[in-house]
């Protein structure tokens, strides 16, 4: 089967195809956690950018908001390539105020 789904935005807009429910429901779930990515969780503002840095080899996948300069962080899961966004504090708990929002002091 083939589903047609657009993000909360209306930016982005992706076909699935699928063989069955359960793979439809993992494909979205993949593309939802990493597309539907609607405001900034600093500043709310809706003009966020896709970045990927390389550094020494390495590829960091980010979100930057455009008015405010917060990003959020995706990390890489080991297989699959998949990224998932990384909405925890330092402490380990889930950032309910920003929501993996932050902003950093070194420019980068
Ligand atoms: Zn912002």
């Amino acid at each position: 089967m083939k589903i047609n789904y657009t993000t909360k935005n209306q930016r982005l807009n992706v076909e699935i195809d699928s063989d069955s429910a359960k793979d439809a429901f993992k494909k979205l779930s993949e593309f939802q956690e990493v597309f539907d990515e609607s405001n900034c969780g600093q500043c709310n503002n809706d003009d966020l950018q896709f970045i990927v840095r390389t550094v020494e080899g390495n590829d960091y996948y980010e979100l930057r908001c455009k008015s405010c300069g917060a990003k959020l962080a995706f990390g890489q899961h080991k297989s699959g390539g998949t990224l998932f966004p990384k909405r925890k504090l330092a402490n380990g708990e889930f950032d309910k105020e920003n929501k993996g929002w932050h902003k950093w002091n070194n420019g980068n």
